[in-house]
C-alpha cells in the first residue's frame, strides 16, 4: 500500500483534528478508520440518533475545505498490527503501509458486564452508529428498559428512552449518579429531571444477573438483593477502556491507556497518540489523565499534528465537557480533586458548583434548561487558565443567574490576566 509521510489511525475527532492540522499545513496524510465513514463527531449518538434515527451524524470536517483533497481517507479499514521499528502499520485486510510518522487515535471501548446471562441478543453498549442504531430500534419495540450504569451515557440514554415512551429504570452500584466528577448538587437536580419524566434511578444496586425467557429474549435484571426488575432490553453504560492493544502489542508504554507526554509524543518517538485511547501527563503533572472528551481529544489531535511537524505545541487546554439529557444541559471544566471544598452559587433552576483548593478555582459544573448555563462555565474555565483566583463574594452578590455569573467570571478572567 506504499508509503506515506503521515498515518493516522482512528475515525473521531482525535484522528480528525490531527489529519485535518497535517494537510492544512500542506502534508499528505493517509487515514485509516476501521467504521464505513470519515471521522465524526459520536456525540450526538445517545442524543439526536436515539431520538430520531434518521438524523445525520456530522463529520468533524467541514465539507468544502480544499486541504480535505491532501488526506486519503481508507473507510472499513482497521488497523491489527505496528512495527514501530520497520514503521509500517499491518491492515485486517492484510495489506501494509509504510509511515514516516504515526498517530495513533483509536478511541475506546464500552466496558463489558460480566453476569450470568449478560452475552446475548438485546443487551446493548453505545459506542459507534451501529450501536446507537440498533438501540434506537429497540426503543421502537421495547416497552422496558433498564439502563446499567448512572454516569453520563447511561442517563443520556435513559432521557432519550424516556422521550420516546419507553418504561426506564436506571440501575446505578454507586451511592448516586454521576459519581465521577459531577459535584452531588448538580446530580441531584438531574435525578429530579429524570423522576419527572418517570425515570426511576436506583443507586447502591448492580446487576447479579440478565434473565432470559427459553426462546433466549431479555425478561429481566436480576439485583444483587434479589429484586427483579423486569425489561425486554438493556443498555450498559459502564464506563470505557482505553483501546491500547495495538500500541501496547507494538512495545509502546501503557498504563490505562496509551502514555504520552503533553505534545502527544509516546514512547517512540516516531508515533503519536491523541483522544480517548491517551493517558497524557501534562506538563507539570507525575501522573498521567484520561479526558474521555469530544474537545479534549480533538485539541490533543491537533497538537500532536504539530509536534509531528516539528512545531512546539503541547496540550495546555483547561478541559471541559457537555452533556445534553432532555431539554437540559450539563457543562463542566476543570478537574476537581478530592481535597476540593465545593461551593454552591448560582439558581434552583441554574445551580453552579464551583471547586475551590484553598482560594484557588480548580473546577466549576452547573446545570440548567436550555443552553444558557454552558456560558457562565466556560467563563470558569477562563478564570481557571489564569490561575483561578475568584473573589466568592462579589460572586454571591452578581445575581446568581448564568449571564451575571457569566459577566463575573470574564472580569475575574480579565483582572488575573
Ligand atoms: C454516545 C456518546 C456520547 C458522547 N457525548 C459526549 C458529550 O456530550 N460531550 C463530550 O464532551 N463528550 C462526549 N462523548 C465522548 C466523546 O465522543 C469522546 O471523548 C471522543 O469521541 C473521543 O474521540 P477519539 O477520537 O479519541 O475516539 P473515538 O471518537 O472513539 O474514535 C476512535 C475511532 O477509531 C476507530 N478505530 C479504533 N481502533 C482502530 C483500529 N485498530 N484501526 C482503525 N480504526 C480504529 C474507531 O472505530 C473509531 O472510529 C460521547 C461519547 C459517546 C460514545
Amino acid at each position: 500500500m506504499g508509503r506515506h509521510p503521515y498515518a493516522v489511525v482512528g475515525g473521531g475527532p482525535a484522528a480528525g483534528a490531527a489529519a485535518r492540522a497535517l494537510a492544512a499545513a500542506g502534508a499528505d496524510v493517509v487515514l485509516l478508520t476501521a467504521e464505513d465513514r470519515p471521522p465524526y463527531d459520536r456525540t450526538v449518538l445517545s442524543t439526536e440518533v436515539l431520538l430520531h434515527p434518521g438524523a445525520s451524524v456530522p463529520e468533524v470536517w467541514p465539507a468544502a475545505a480544499d486541504w480535505r483533497a491532501r488526506i486519503q481517507v481508507r473507510t472499513g479499514t482497521e488497523v491489527v498490527g505496528l512495527d514501530p521499528e520497520a514503521r509500517t502499520l499491518t491492515t485486517a485486510h492484510g495489506d501494509s503501509l509504510t509511515y514516516a510518522t504515526a498517530l495513533l487515535a483509536p478511541g475506546a471501548e464500552p466496558r463489558r458486564l460480566s453476569v450470568s446471562g449478560s452475552e446475548g441478543p438485546s443487551i446493548h453498549y453505545l459506542r459507534d452508529v451501529a450501536d446507537a442504531l440498533a438501540i434506537s430500534h429497540t426503543f421502537g419495540r421495547a416497552r422496558r428498559l433498564v439502563v446499567v450504569g448512572g454516569g453520563v451515557i447511561g442517563l443520556e440514554v435513559a432521557a432519550a428512552a424516556a422521550m420516546r415512551g419507553v418504561d426506564v429504570e436506571v440501575v446505578e452500584a454507586r451511592a448516586r449518579v454521576l459519581g465521577r466528577g459531577v459535584p452531588a448538587p448538580i446530580a441531584a437536580w438531574i435525578v429530579a429531571l429524570h423522576e419527572r419524566h418517570g425515570v426511576r434511578i436506583r443507586t447502591g444496586a448492580a446487576p447479579d444477573a440478565v434473565q432470559r425467557s427459553p426462546d433466549g429474549a431479555v425478561s429481566g435484571v436480576r439485583l444483587i438483593d434479589g429484586t427483579v426488575l423486569p425489561a425486554d432490553a438493556v443498555v450498559v453504560g459502564i464506563g470505557i477502556e482505553p483501546r491500547e492493544h495495538l500500541a501496547h502489542a507494538a512495545g509502546l508504554a501503557c498504563d490505562d491507556g496509551i502514555l504520552v507526554d503533553a505534545s502527544g509524543r509516546t514512547s517512540h518517538p516516531a508515533v503519536f497518540a491523541a483522544g480517548d485511547a491517551v493517558r497524557m501527563r501534562r506538563t507539570g503533572e507525575s501522573l498521567g489523565i484520561r479526558l474521555e472528551s469530544f474537545s479534549a481529544a480533538g485539541r490533543q489531535g491537533e497538537v500532536a499534528a504539530h509536534t509531528m511537524l516539528g512545531r512546539h505545541d503541547s496540550f495546555t487546554d483547561v478541559p471541559w465537557w457537555w452533556s445534553d439529557q432532555y431539554d437540559a444541559t450539563l457543562h463542566s471544566t476543570g478537574v476537581a480533586t478530592p481535597n476540593a471544598r465545593e461551593v454552591l452559587v448560582g439558581t434552583p433552576e441554574a445551580p453552579l458548583v464551583l471547586s475551590l483548593v484553598g482560594e484557588r478555582l480548580v473546577a466549576a459544573g452547573g446545570v440548567g434548561h436550555g443552553p444558557g448555563i454552558a456560558r457562565p462555565v466556560r467563563a470558569a474555565g477562563r478564570v481557571i487558565a489564569a490561575g483561578g483566583r475568584v473573589d466568592l463574594r462579589e460572586l454571591r452578590t452578581s445575581g446568581g443567574d448564568p449571564a451575571s455569573l457569566a459577566a463575573a467570571f470574564r472580569a475575574a478572567a480579565r483582572a488575573s490576566a
